[in-house]
């Protein structure tokens, strides 16, 4: 398929979920993919490491064969104010893995099925009549019919090349995720790889404390909303009176760090145009409540990677050629439109909270509701 006046068939901006994926299913078709990714693998990236069974599929990755810290979750707990509220299920709903291991897992899986890899930090993005054109800030330039943005939400064409609604909204968040003992860990909960989660008082995001092998990871996540620098004390203070932190582990932590990223919501995002596709993050495809991202990421991928193929077969890459990949994110998460009846506009907040902690409080509902509609945990597995 390539090309000489080509540096690849497809160039890839970014090696997180979104960009191996797609490379390691173009690459195992046969197309020439080139990564391009600023950071040296394996990196750090800030996420609490939960991912959902339906990913492992979407990756064709047998738990079993997974050869880094992949610890399952068979129960979860909802801290609602100071009541802990557990489900427990009869097999694993949902599972810990750590970014660092898991995605240079998966960029190299994509390099074994022939991808090739440049560290590089893309610095302009261009796309004209003949090719699409990235530009590294190391100053070499590569051309291909076709390009994947695949940066996550600083991806280079997203910023450049694509408008944005002035009412997007981001998560804002704050996390630390060290690796202190799976003993030391035992020591500070009784909820050793049970993760537990913190609704926010205001409903408007929650904070995590999840153990996962020798790992400890505590975050908070937040919707459009600054103020998570208030928030993230309140929440520390919580943990310590709960004994989940103590001064020698406190000191042992990381240090918080945060990183915003779009939902996917009644805001329309841009995910293509002339000669290029976004994916995960890029295309702000993260889930509304929840903010699972790890498998829009990975599920764009593989859609994204079908319209690409398509694409080279035929030669064609203007916006409206690929238009069948927008079709596809509506089919599989929705369109992008305000609901017709939002009752939280004309509910008093003080009702809508005892309404919502009176969800998260009944077993039944928080097993169908919370973790089943917003956590994707299945109902069905649940443990009674
Ligand atoms: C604190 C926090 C907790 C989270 N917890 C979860 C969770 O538990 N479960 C879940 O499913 N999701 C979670 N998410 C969301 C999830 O991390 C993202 O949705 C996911 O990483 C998106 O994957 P991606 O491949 O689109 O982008 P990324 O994983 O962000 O990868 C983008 C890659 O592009 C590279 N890149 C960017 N710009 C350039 C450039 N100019 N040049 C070269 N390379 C570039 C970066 O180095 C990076 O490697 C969390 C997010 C945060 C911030």
């Amino acid at each position: 398929m390539s090309n000489s006046q080509f540096d690849a068939d497809v160039l890839v901006i970014g090696g997180g979920p979104g960009g191996s994926t797609v490379a390691w299913d173009l690459a195992r078709n046969g197309v020439d993919v080139l990564v391009v990714d600023g950071a040296e693998f394996p990196r750090v990236k800030l996420c609490a490491g939960w991912i959902t069974p339906q990913i492992l599929d979407a990756l064709e990755l047998d738990p079993e064969q997974y050869p880094h810290t992949i610890s399952p979750f068979s129960s979860a707990v909802l801290w609602v104010g100071d009541t802990p509220c557990r489900t427990d299920y009869r097999r694993p709903v949902s599972y810990g893995i750590i970014r660092a291991q898991f995605d240079n897992f998966l960029l190299q899986r994509a390099l074994d099925a022939g991808a090739r890899f440049l560290n590089e930090n893309v610095g302009s993005v261009e796309s004209n009549a003949d090719a699409f054109v990235v530009t590294t800030r190391e100053g070499s330039t590569y051309r291909a019919p076709l390009a994947i943005g695949a940066g996550g939400s600083k991806d280079p064409i997203r910023r450049k090349l694509t408008t944005h609604a002035a009412e997007e909204r981001m998560v804002v968040t704050l996390e630390s995720e060290t690796r202190v003992g799976a003993d030391r860990i035992r020591e500070h909960t009784p909820y050793y790889e049970v993760p537990e989660l913190f609704l926010e008082p205001d409903f408007n995001g929650y904070a995590w404390y999840f153990t996962k092998g020798d790992y400890l990871n505590i975050g908070i996540g937040r919707l459009g909303d600054p103020r998570i620098r208030d928030a993230h004390p309140r929440f520390m203070q919580q943990l310590r009176d709960l004994g989940r932190l103590t001064p020698e582990l406190e000191a042992d932590l990381t240090k918080f760090r945060g990183h915003p990223y779009k939902i996917y919501d009644s805001v329309p995002n841009q995910a293509h145009g002339e000669r290029f596709l976004l994916v995960g993050d890029a295309a702000g495809l993260a889930r509304h409540y929840s903010g699972e991202g790890i498998r829009p990421a990975v599920e764009s991928a593989r859609d994204a990677a079908e319209v690409a193929r398509t694409a080279l077969e035929r030669g064609r890459f203007a916006g409206a050629d690929l238009e069948g990949y927008a079709s596809k994110l509506t089919e599989r998460y929705g369109p992008q439109k305000a609901p017709r009846f939002d009752p939280t506009r004309w509910i008093p907040h003080s009702w809508q909270s005892r309404i919502v902690q009176g969800i998260c409080r009944n077993d039944r509902l928080r097993r169908d509701w919370v973790f089943g509609k917003v956590f994707l945990f299945d109902p069905e597995a649940a443990a009674s």
